[in-house]
């Protein structure tokens, strides 16, 4: 076994995992554009990618999977940072305008002034 692995390479080799792949996907092709390979590349892994480097410019479908996960991921931390930063600016909000009460806002979904009343002085 294993004797025909030399004889024929058959497909591409992947930039990120530099593997052997018969299926790729070529980062600065039309699909790499539209799933905006490149960029996601360049801002969460340690190497830079561009059109005219000598490297190669194709990635396998593993490696796009787990690439696409990690964008995910950090859309997710991206968001809830977002969340916690206005729970918190609404946190400080209420603790400055403690007598006013009506501090929620109305961009905050499911926010209600009456869900949570903090009474002590
Ligand atoms: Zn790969």
């Amino acid at each position: 076994m294993g004797s025909t692995d030399k004889a024929v390479i058959t497909g591409f080799i992947c930039r990120l995992c530099s593997k052997m792949n018969r299926f790729v996907i070529h980062i600065f092709g039309e699909e790499g554009a539209r799933m905006k390979l490149a960029e996601k590349i360049n801002a969460y892994l340690p190497i830079t990618i561009s059109a005219n480097d000598p490297l190669p410019k194709t990635v396998c479908l593993t490696c796009i999977e787990r690439l696409e996960a990690h964008h995910e991921l950090m859309e997710q931390f991206t968001w809830a940072r977002q969340r916690i930063a206005e729970a918190k600016a609404a946190e400080e909000l209420k603790k400055t305008n403690a007598s006013q009460g009506n501090s929620c806002d109305n961009s905050m979904p499911g926010c209600s002034s009456q869900q949570r009343s903090v009474q002590h002085d």
